[in-house]
């Protein structure tokens, strides 16, 4: 060792993960895990059947192309086509990623000069502050306020917050961690401040087919003079419960694409080649796939949010993703990092203090993440052990 510190200044206050922490007391006190987001059931038989299919035949095995495999560029434009009516050309418009992160980590690395501003809702998904970080640029959050049950936006104080300097808006709907899906009317006022101030928009839209209720995901790509200075995100590991795979994709003007595709050439090259073709597949599933995935993950909300209501926490309403955000100051608590060191021991289950999302960390203080994406066994169980907690 020497007697320096050995992780660079930029990356020095992201040593460790709070998942890391949660994740191994939930190991030592044999609890129930709702810290991090995975799912516990695996994807479609077929699609595994898919990889399975791909890696006998030989498909995948060696580096595929860069941009990705053809089959599922094409599945992905056809994909936005379907779903958003965003065409996309599967050769100069399509970029497939080890997954997200990577999306977001090249993207950033590609269009962010050193000094840029990058304007990130906050809380945000832990990758974004670092990844902007490795980029070189100051992260700006416009932090989420809890109105009327559910988690909003503030327009003036997004528009406040451009300055001269600011480059990139990185815009995450559905929302990780506070469920909130923006509405027509937000997307519609970031869109026009966008073009005005002349942004380019980076949008995370991993949970775009959890949707819950009368929400809608729309993407920012679909708004006027949005298409050609918006990076759109999504990724198979959510829509399709294969979060193990790292399949994702970007979706963006030739130029834009070409830009990220710089940045990720050097990062992982390539990844998942077998999977590839199997998300390809996955993406040409019936509409039934994506109804019934949609309905099962509301009823597994609704079993989380009764169970957390009746223990006493005030739930806000999620609209999307696999995440309740939860107030603990009913339960006469206000610190949500003690409460989570804690919740194991208590009660046997395992959550996440939303103040490691925010840079303004008092913002964020009593508020506490639980995933659904669970088995309904395993929910049950949870809410059962949570009403322990009942004041
Ligand atoms: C899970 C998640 C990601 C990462 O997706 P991968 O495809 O697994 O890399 C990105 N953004 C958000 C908001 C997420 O919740």
């Amino acid at each position: 060792m020497t007697s320096r510190p050995v992780l660079n200044r930029r990356l020095a206050e992201f040593g460790t993960t709070i998942f890391a922490e949660m994740s191994a007391l939930a190991l030592t006190t044999g609890s129930i895990n709702l810290g991090q987001g995975f799912p516990d059931t695996d994807g479609p038989e077929e699609i595994r059947e898919a990889a399975v299919r791909a890696l006998r035949d030989g498909r995948g095995n060696q580096y595929p192309p860069g941009p990705g495999v053809p089959e599922l560029r094409t599945a992905v434009a056809a994909h936005q086509e379907r779903f958003y009516g965003l065409g996309y050309d599967p050769d100069r418009e399509v970029l497939v990623t080890a997954g997200a992160t990577e999306a977001i980590a090249a993207s950033l690395l590609a269009l962010v000069e050193p000094g840029d501003e990058v304007i990130a809702l906050e809380p945000y998904y832990d990758s974004y502050a670092a990844s902007i970080a490795m980029a070189g640029g100051t992260r700006v959050p416009v932090t989420l306020r809890p109105h009327e049950g559910s988690f909003r936006l503030d327009l003036d104080e997004l528009r406040d917050a451009v300055t001269p300097r600011t480059r990139l808006l990185l815009v995450n709907t559905p929302h990780n961690p506070t469920g909130t899906v923006l509405t027509r009317a937000e997307l519609a006022e970031i869109a026009k401040l966008a073009v005005e101030r002349d942004l380019l928009v980076v949008t995370d839209e991993v949970y775009e087919h959890l949707v819950f209720d009368d929400a809608e995901h729309l993407p920012l790509a679909t708004f006027p003079g949005m298409r050609e200075r918006t990076v759109s995100i999504g990724s198979a590991g959510k829509t399709f419960s294969f979060t193990g795979w790292k399949v994702g994709w970007v979706t963006s003007t030739a130029e834009l694409v070409t830009a990220v595709r710089s940045a990720k050439q050097f990062l992982t090259y390539v990844a998942s080649g077998p999977f590839q073709y199997a998300v390809a597949d996955a993406l040409r599933m019936p509409d039934s796939y994506f109804e019934e995935f949609r309905a099962d993950m509301r009823a597994k909300r609704d079993l989380l949010a009764g169970g957390l209501e009746q223990a006493g926490f005030k739930v806000f309403r999620s609209a999307g993703t696999y995440f309740i955000t939860t107030d603990i100051r009913p339960l006469s608590e206000s610190d949500g990092f003690a409460f989570c060191r804690s919740l194991p021991e208590r009660a046997g289950v395992v959550a996440i203090p939303n103040a490691v999302f925010y840079d303004h960390r008092e913002h964020g203080a009593p508020f506490v993440r639980f995933a659904f994406c669970k088995r309904t066994g395993v929910l049950e169980e949870a809410a059962s052990r949570l009403k322990t907690l009942a004041p």
